[in-house]
């Protein structure tokens, strides 16, 4: 279906032309099988570096392409509205370049972030661990000050790009207990002591590596620190605001892509009773869900120009990462309950929306916890 957008000038709405064709040509075709095989599609991942999509929402000055965060998240929806493994890799290497585009030093950056931004290195965030995912602040990775280096020493879980990244922004304590303590390094992928277990076996998306990441005394420069010392909290919550409207633009695209299907199944395959009853039954549902997903979408963009604007969006955000995200679970589950029986098929796209929408509600802060940013606000 098509969707109405406003871009700010030809060369954006060209640009997003070439993602669309990308998105339906090159993605849809192949997330059945990249899912089955749980292979990690980097070619793909890289093409878009090459485009220019991880340039997109940087400044010009530090070799971005000086576009509104409005406009990347509509990238991000319509990639994920083809495959999420590709979407979301992109989104999560595009918020390792945010924090070393924001927090890195001066000669760190110049070092890394042009390779990053076009693809050539991959990065990973490594906050989780065994005993702390959704309280942060209970980090137990040390990282030990000697002689003008770190040393690491600690498990990371669920690291996205785990053994496929070049590029790890580590959270380890560095101080006393609490969110005072703690630092974000970047380390190496090839430093020794840095160990990447197997990738996780997922509900869903399969095709983008987890894996638990061991530091085993690794050695870091104490120049690889992303902002201050003992200030890593507040990288991490930088990194959190923009990670939610990615993880919302992909909320928004898989719920777009799960009501295309079911528009196309309920035309092409009415119901056995084509009764009034229930093809109304069926085009109230569709109704309901099209409205939902407008809403959600609606909302993405208001925050994205709130962050394009310079406003303080952390609440808004949370507020957006916990409504898309929930559209999207119930999108994709009457998406299946329109197709009935065949919606319960693996070799329907709608089941695979289904189990993808259930990861947005845990990644980059669960649900629980927006609605606890959301009421601190309120
Ligand atoms: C596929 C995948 C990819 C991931 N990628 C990364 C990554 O790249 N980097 C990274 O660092 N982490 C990553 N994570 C980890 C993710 O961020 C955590 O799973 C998430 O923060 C939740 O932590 P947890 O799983 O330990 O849940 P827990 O914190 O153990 O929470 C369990 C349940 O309790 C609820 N809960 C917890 N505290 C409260 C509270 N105070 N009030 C109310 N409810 C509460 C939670 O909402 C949840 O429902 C990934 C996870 C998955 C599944």
């Amino acid at each position: 279906m098509s969707v109405p957008r406003t871009f700010a000038s030809p060369e954006e709405a060209d640009f997003f032309a070439r993602v669309e064709q990308i998105a339906d040509e090159e993605l849809a075709p192949r997330a059945a099988t990249g899912e089955e095989s749980a292979s990690y599609p980097a070619g793909l991942v890289r093409m878009l570096g090459a485009l220019g999509v991880f340039r997109l929402p940087f400044p010009e000055c530090r070799g971005g392409a000086g576009r509104s965060y409005e406009f990347y998240v509509q990238v991000v929806e319509r990639l994920a509205a083809g495959w999420l493994a590709v979407a979301e890799s992109a989104h999560v290497h595009v918020l390792a370049c945010h924090a070393v585009s924001t927090f890195a030093s001066d000669e760190v950056r110049d070092a890394l972030l042009a390779r990053m931004l076009g693809g050539e290195l991959l990065g990973a965030t490594c906050m989780s661990e065994p005993d702390a995912g959704s309280d942060l602040t209970s980090v137990r990775t040390r990282a030990e000050r000697q002689n003008g280096q770190y040393l690491v020493t600690g498990t990371k879980s669920w690291v996205t790009h785990g053994g496929f990244a070049d590029i790890y922004s580590v959270y380890c304590r560095t101080g006393g207990p609490g969110p005072g303590g703690i630092s974000c390094l970047l380390v190496d992928a090839g430093t020794p002591g840095l160990l990447p277990g197997p990738p996780e076996r997922k509900m869903g998306v399969r095709a983008l590596p987890t894996a638990e990441v061991r530091f085993d005394g690794v050695r870091v420069s104490d120049t690889r620190m992303l902002g201050r010392r003992n200030r890593g909290m507040l990288v991490a919550a930088s990194t959190f605001d923009h990670g939610r409207l990615g993880i919302s633009a992909c909320a928004v695209g898989i719920a777009q892509a799960a009501l295309d299907h079911a528009c196309r199944y309920a035309r092409d395959s009415p119901p056995s009773d084509a009764s009034g009853f229930s093809s109304q039954g069926i085009s109230f549902l569709l109704a309901d869900m099209a409205a939902q997903v407008a809403a959600a979408r609606a909302l993405l963009l208001s925050v994205a120009r709130m962050k394009d604007q310079g406003l303080a969006f952390s609440a808004e955000a949370a507020k957006c990462k916990l409504f898309t995200t929930n559209v999207a679970m119930r999108v994709t589950t009457d998406a299946v309950q329109v197709l009935g029986d065949t919606g319960y098929r693996c070799d329907q796209p709608v089941e695979r929306l289904l189990r993808e929408a259930k990861l947005l509600q845990i990644i980059e802060g669960t649900n629980q916890i927006q609605r606890i940013a959301i009421a601190r606000s309120l």
